[in-house]
């Protein structure tokens, strides 16, 4: 008998995980779905399947109202279209499409338990009222479908897949909508139901977005939170890397949208990543970044319809020189200036002028202080007029709404030589309302909403287009 030396624990004779994350678009249909299922048998290692719902479907259950089931019909017609496209005709296309319907019941079911509820109140339900809000049992539905159809696909292809459910992974709170996840628990629960499957050859599929408190019931980890399931599974089962697979390039130096001259940017730091899905730049949750900061694991994103493209990698330090990476834009900002009055001492004001912020729950983005007065800005969207009304009492206060923040991200942009005095060129005939600099990754700017564009186009010739592409082309990690 030998005797086993090496209590080696590694799955699958030790070839690597690796958590591949489907988001709407690639699970968008039957051809979109064999697609992606595709891109799973080519990764090699051992994949851990994350998936998305089909693109437009949590819109479609959150705006459900009582009494109108059309959109459900027409959510079936969808999915059972995308099974047949998968499956043809083939064996389990009974079954997958039972499972289906069955889901979509439940959706009813729960719809029409709102309206039993609203009936009693009143009128709401003849007057196809929302369903305020829908409950994680309804908007967890397309993820549930989702992991149906990729676990059919990857079986037509001839690769053994089973559905593992998020609910008994994914532990969190109880917050409908925004769910937090415990992440000890998590990483247990991970291990403890994925390890065994992947030690068999077995890709598990799994809805992304989705978790469940401890008491069982369905929650949701706020829009866009299936990269943060998958960030989180990468983290828990020490995967070295986790795919975002969407519909663009990759992360781009500018929207290029407003910049045509943007370019897709090979590398990026995960300081970068953050402040970048902060200010902006919506490839990736920031939760997801932040999770992956924090766990070490690198986030690759890449292009599902154009697999060929090397997208863009997210690591711990971005390789290469210190470099402007990005520009990232923020609309919509507010402007807010205090100064303490005159009666009142200067000590302890700034401490209550965050307790009137923090109390209506407005957060603040940037803030620059001087000796007589302090600046911050805020999300004009917020419930200023409370806000500007409390802090009159002890302060005064001077609101400026029209404004957005532009924000150069590079780690390390302060080192660059002549980097300010380059900036400074760039918007010396521009009003510019507040610069602010609090971390070496990043370089903010309070600026006319009207002259952003303006601001970015300057700032990417200046910062970014004058410069090679950093680091120059792509390694692996
Ligand atoms: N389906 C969810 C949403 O649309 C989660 C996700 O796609 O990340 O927000
Ligand atoms: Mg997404």
């Amino acid at each position: 008998m030998t005797a086993n030396l090496t209590e080696d624990s590694s799955p699958a004779s030790g070839s690597a995980i690796r958590v591949l994350k489907f988001g709407g678009t690639s699970m968008g249909g039957g051809e979109r779905i064999l697609e992606s299922a595709r891109l799973v048998l080519a990764a090699g290692g051992s994949p851990v399947v994350v998936v998305s719902a089909m693109s437009g479907v949590t819109n479609q259950l959150e705006a459900l109202r009582i009494g109108q089931y059309a959109p459900i019909e027409e959510l079936e017609r969808r999915h059972l279209e995308a099974a047949r496209t998968i499956l043809g005709e083939g064996p389990g296309r009974d079954g997958l499409e039972r499972a289906i319907r069955a889901r979509l019941h439940t959706v009813r079911e729960g719809l029409a338990d709102r309206e039993g509820l609203a009936g009693k109140d009143g009128l709401e339900a003849e007057q196809g009222l929302a369903v305020d809000p829908v409950s994680d049992e309804i908007r967890s539905a397309g993820e549930d479908l989702s992991v149906l159809l990729m676990t059919a696909a990857l079986s037509r292809l001839g690769h053994r897949a089973r559905v593992v459910d998020a609910r008994s992974i994914v532990r969190t709170d109880d917050r409908v909508g925004g769910a937090v996840p415990d992440d000890d628990a998590t990483v247990e629960l991970s291990r403890h139901r994925l390890l065994p499957l992947v030690d068999e050859g077995v890709t598990p599929v799994i809805q992304g977005f989705v978790g469940a408190s401890a008491d069982g019931r369905t929650t949701t980890l706020g829009r866009g939170g299936s990269d943060f399931t998958a960030a989180i599974i990468g983290a828990a089962l020490g995967a070295p890397e986790v795919t975002i697979w969407t519909d663009v390039d990759g992360i781009y130096s500018a929207d290029p949208g407003q910049i045509p001259a943007a370019r897709i940017l090979p590398e990026l730091g995960y300081e970068e990543a953050v402040e970048l899905a902060y200010f902006g730049a919506r490839v990736i949750h920031p939760a997801a970044a932040k999770h992956a900061v924090g766990r070490k694991v690198a986030l690759r994103i890449r292009n599902s319809f154009h697999p060929e493209r090397p997208g863009t990698l997210i690591r711990i330090d971005r390789r290469g020189t210190p470099g402007v990476a990005a520009l990232a834009f923020k609309p919509r900002v507010g402007l807010l200036t205090v100064r303490s009055r005159p009666m009142f001492m200067a000590y302890g004001f700034l401490a209550r002028v965050f307790e009137v912020l923090t109390r209506n729950r407005v957060p603040v983005d940037l803030v620059a202080t001087s000796h007589t007065s302090t600046s911050l800005t805020v999300d004009r969207d917020a419930p200023l007029d409370r806000v500007l009304s409390e802090l009159d009492a002890f302060a005064e206060v001077e609101l400026q709404t029209g404004m957005a923040t532009v924000s150069a991200i590079g780690a390390g942009l302060l080192r660059i030589p002549g980097v300010t005095g380059e900036v400074f060129r760039a918007l010396d005939d521009l009003p510019v309302h507040l610069i602010s600099q609090a971390t070496d990754t990043s370089l903010s700017f309070v600026v006319d909403e009207e002259r952003a564009s303006e601001v970015i186009r300057r700032l990417h010739a200046a910062l970014i287009e004058s410069r090679p592409p950093n680091p120059s082309p792509y390694h692996d990690p």
